[in-house]
């Protein structure tokens, strides 16, 4: 039996022709002797529209009862789409968390897949061509709706193509993944090969193409990625453990909203470092790029938080520094992280330098770098000017 699994995003889905349009699209794998196991996203902007009705009810909504409505959405569409296929006489059946044995952690808004009920699937399968399962979400052991966090039915896709060993692919209304933001820069080309490191440092670094657990998943268990387009046959983009082509610069990828944090005048004794930094981690806060420099004998520490994080930021700071009365802290906003990633960096030299050349004429507050990245912090302002001139540099 030869199974693979597809995903449709919300946008593929979010009216009765796009719906039925997919239903021809899954028929068509059917014909190629396929089983199909097929998962869907809710209609257009069904999640966001519930999470806005949620917060008309109460300003935080209870987290088991906020899954308890976000479900829904999943469930009116994989009961759509088999209603399109039962009409195009595909023997389909349309499956939800429950039914399906989509086992999760306990964490609501954001659990993680354990397990699913394969056997089930698989006898299923038997009976049935077409199996549409929703998506993002999933059941505790207690029997509680769960959901995977935001655009968790990649996860879904990709973890279910995992327990089945089975071909994943993944339609959006995009083509494929491309070097940068092809609706900021339309002349971005798209990738052939990415790598799994690669796409997890793109979509940690704010490219949101695919749920970044969803790449974690293929990694461990080796799923290749196909992400392409629903509504066309062009040719996409393969998600995979090695890039043939190793090139230098893979992509970029650009993250705004990012707030510098000064603390300046501490003590010089590192052992504060680690004090302030556990205590800001225990309250939930990401922190990212860090500098710390010492100055007369005094330690600078500077990092960025995203503006989101802000609200109840600067209370817990000031509770973490309490024992320390000299120190200062500032906040800059406005500030914009941009990021070149790419396998080949590993082995090839000069890139750094590169980087550097084409942003010489823009102050760059941070650095920093990973084996496969190179990160810098700058101005709102100076982001068009220099995505530009790495886009030119690395011929992305
Ligand atoms: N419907 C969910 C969301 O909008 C899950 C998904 O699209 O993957 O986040
Ligand atoms: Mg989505």
């Amino acid at each position: 039996m030869d199974i693979v699994v597809q995903k449709y995003g919300g946008s593929s889905v979010a009216d009765v022709e796009k719906i039925k349009y997919v239903a021809n699209k899954i028929k068509n794998k059917v014909n190629k002797k396929y089983k199909v196991v097929v998962i869907v996203s809710a209609m257009g902007k069904t999640t966001d529209n519930l999470i806005k009705l949620a917060k008309e009810i109460s300003e935080k909504p209870h987290p088991r009862e906020l899954d308890m409505l976000l479900t829904t959405g999943e469930q009116i569409s994989v009961a759509l789409l088999s209603m399109a296929l039962n009409d195009l006489n595909v023997k389909t059946k349309s499956l939800n968390a429950f039914q399906a044995g989509i086992f999760t952690t306990g964490d609501f808004n954001n659990a993680r897949i354990q397990k699913f009920k394969i056997g089930k699937i698989l006898k299923l399968l038997d009976i049935y061509d077409v199996l549409v399962i929703t998506g993002f979400q999933g059941i505790t052991e207690e029997g509680d709706y769960t959901t995977l966090g935001r655009g968790g039915s990649d996860t879904s896709a990709v973890a279910i193509a995992a327990a089945l060993d089975a071909k994943c692919e993944i339609y959006s209304d995009f083509s494929g993944i491309f070097t940068f933001d092809p609706k900021i820069y339309p002349n971005a080309k798209k990738i052939k090969y990415i790598t799994y490191d690669e796409m997890l440092e793109m979509s940690s670094l704010g490219a949101k193409v695919l749920h970044s657990r969803a790449v974690e998943v293929a990694k461990k268990y080796n799923i290749t990625i196909y992400c392409a387009s629903t509504f066309s046959d062009e040719e996409g983009t393969y998600v995979v453990t090695d890039n043939i082509e190793n090139p230098v610069v893979t992509g970029m990828s650009v993250m705004e909203n990012q707030t510098q944090v000064t603390i300046t005048n501490l003590p010089f004794n590192h052992a504060i470092i680690y004090n302030i930094f556990d205590k800001i981690a225990q309250k939930g806060f990401n922190v990212d790029m860090i500098s710390i420099i010492n100055i007369n004998n005094k330690l600078n520490v500077s990092f960025t938080i995203i503006e989101e994080e802000m609200e109840h930021f600067d209370k817990y700071l000031k509770e973490a520094l309490v024992e320390f009365n000299d120190s200062q802290i500032t906040y800059e906003h406005g500030y914009a992280k941009v990021s070149v990633v790419g396998i080949g960096m590993k082995t090839e030299k000069g890139v750094a330098s590169r980087f550097f050349k084409a942003l010489e004429d823009i102050p760059l507050r941070m650095v920093t770098t990973s084996e496969i990245k190179i990160s810098c912090l700058l101005e709102k302002k100076y982001l068009d000017k220099a995505t530009k001139s790495l886009l030119k540099e690395f011929e992305l």
